[in-house]
């Protein structure tokens, strides 16, 4: 009798795949194999009950993945070919750019490598073939950003060091920080501050105001390994979501340990989303959103609605949400001045906004913003024509959780400057708010070991500079190319220069 193989559905693929190839250890205990899956606290009673909602399988992954790439080539091609960097908005815009490929483009790389590490770390293998296949996503998308940010590099400064700078740069390790605190986490707490925190609850604010933003201004690379990078993006956050879902569910004793990563990678999430609202509101020539509507339609709306489903469960909302709610009509104002403060060390310029932008920006944030910062632009623009453009010319004390200098102001008063302090083993610590200051206190041991640039500088570390230009020369920035005042740099100069002899460009552009 003659027989034909039986074809297997996706899901009996899937199957075989992540359950069929696991086996329980004999050689060596579990433990011994899995060291890292239970010393965060966290109890699994079953690695069956983990479900994967894409159930994909290698060969369907690969399939689906090299379509996206072939046509992200095509559009980059095309987008070089016709010199696509001159159909920008404005090249104040790339500033953006090199914020992105200087703060963001490492962290996917920091991602690949630490769904590396946590996929190895879980002993359900449902959990492990799902962190691997991100941890390859994100190899892609540094992959792609790269190569769709390389054209802006051969017309525009700022961006050739982004490698060199991104462990040496001041306001780099804001980004950086965050990313390595999660990868030295156990498995656990990385894949809810990754996936969950991040990719899920916060993903919305960074990811469509960047894309959208990226497409109202003209630039086609971005945007499309945007869209290239989306479909990976919805996988992630459902990853992220079934992860937490899978730890509430499995015993009631995670829930605490849950909720305090919850409230811990709120907040840092939310700290380091200040640089996407800044670009929002002040890098974008064409604006899509302020980062104030933004907040309330990603987090005030979508996100409160989230925690409202996990509350079920026993989770509430993060601590200092509220704290978010009360300073989104200031944030991207601070953290704005604070980069023009000390732009003669940063690797993109820096500009006070036309009067049409102030108008846009009063529109959007009120009465604050014309009683509290146009007054301080306005003085700064006089001061800048006057020719005495105003820089700190020394770099500023940061927080020793996240980073960010020390000048948000005080929650309930938009004019006092909000520090906090603590001392611990015989030192003073300094934070930015209360929100960092519990994280240290939390965990002093870890945060005590972060690598804080202004302190390293002070101590001779950064290739001896003892001040802010000898720091940025350290840092491979030519002053006043590559740092400083955008008007009249070389970037905005080539950008008149190119669009008056119109070669290579649009009518769109002009
Ligand atoms: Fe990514
Ligand atoms: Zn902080």
């Amino acid at each position: 009798m003659s027989t034909t193989a039986k074809k297997l559905s996706l899901k009996d693929k899937y199957q075989l795949l992540t359950r069929d190839l696991d086996w329980e250890t004999t050689y060596q205990p579990m433990d011994a194999v899995f060291p890292y899956d239970r010393y965060e606290g966290i109890k699994i009673r079953d690695w069956d009950g983990w479900a994967d909602p894409f159930r994909l399988t290698m060969d369907a992954y690969w399939k689906y993945q090299s379509e996206k790439e072939r046509k992200l080539y095509a559009i980059l091609d095309a987008f070089s070919q016709n010199n696509g960097q001159m159909n920008i908005s404005d090249a104040r815009y790339v500033n953006a750019v090199k914020l992105w490929i200087q703060g963001i483009s490492p962290l996917e790389y920091d991602a690949h490598r630490g769904f590396a590490m946590v996929g190895r770390a879980f002993r359900g293998a449902g959990a492990r073939v799902a962190c691997q296949m991100q941890s390859v996503d994100e190899l892609r998308h540094i992959q792609t950003q790269l190569h769709a940010f390389s054209q802006y590099n051969k017309y525009f400064n700022g961006l050739r060091q982004f490698v060199h700078i991104k462990d040496r740069a001041w306001y780099l390790s804001i980004p950086k920080s965050f990313f390595e605190d999660a990868m030295s986490a156990g498995p656990f707490e990385f894949v809810t501050s990754i996936s969950f925190a991040f990719e899920y609850v916060l993903t919305n604010l960074l990811f469509m105001p960047f894309v959208s933003g990226a497409a109202y201004n003209g630039d086609m690379a971005t945007t499309t390994f945007g869209f290239s990078a989306q479909s990976d993006e919805s996988r992630h956050m459902t990853l992220g979501l079934e992860v937490v879902k899978f730890m509430l569910e499995q015993h009631e004793d995670n829930v605490p340990i849950v909720q305090r990563w919850l409230d811990k990678w709120f907040w840092r999430g939310y700290r380091l989303l200040g640089l996407v609202g800044t670009m929002m509101d002040y890098m974008l020539p064409r604006k899509v959103m302020s980062w104030g509507e933004a907040w309330e339609i990603y987090w005030e709306e979508n996100g409160i609605a989230l925690f409202n489903d996990l509350a079920r469960y026993g989770i509430r909302l993060p601590r200092h949400h509220e704290v978010a709610g009360k300073e989104k009509n200031r944030l991207t104002h601070e953290l704005w001045s604070t980069l023009y403060n000390f732009g003669n060390a940063l690797s993109l310029h820096t500009w006070i906004p036309t009067d049409e932008e102030l108008d846009w920006l009063s529109s959007k944030y009120g009465e604050i913003f014309d009683r509290i910062y146009r007054p301080r632009f306005l003085y700064w623009r006089e001061r800048e024509q006057a020719g005495e453009r105003w820089y700190m010319n020394r770099l500023p004390l940061v927080c020793q959780t996240c980073q960010i200098p020390v000048f948000y102001t005080e929650p309930d008063d938009p004019l006092t400057q909000c520090v906090r302090e603590t001392r611990w083993n015989g030192m003073k610590y300094t934070f930015c708010s209360d929100g960092c200051k519990e994280i240290f206190e939390h965990e002093p041991h870890k945060y005590c070991q972060a690598y804080i640039p202004p302190q390293q500088i002070y101590q001779g570390n950064c290739g001896g500079a003892t001040n802010i230009f000898e720091y940025a020369a350290w840092l491979n920035l030519d002053y006043k190319v590559d740092t400083s005042e955008y008007n009249g740099s070389p970037d905005q100069q080539n950008w008149v220069r190119w669009h008056a002899s119109k070669i290579g460009s649009t009518d769109e552009a002009a």
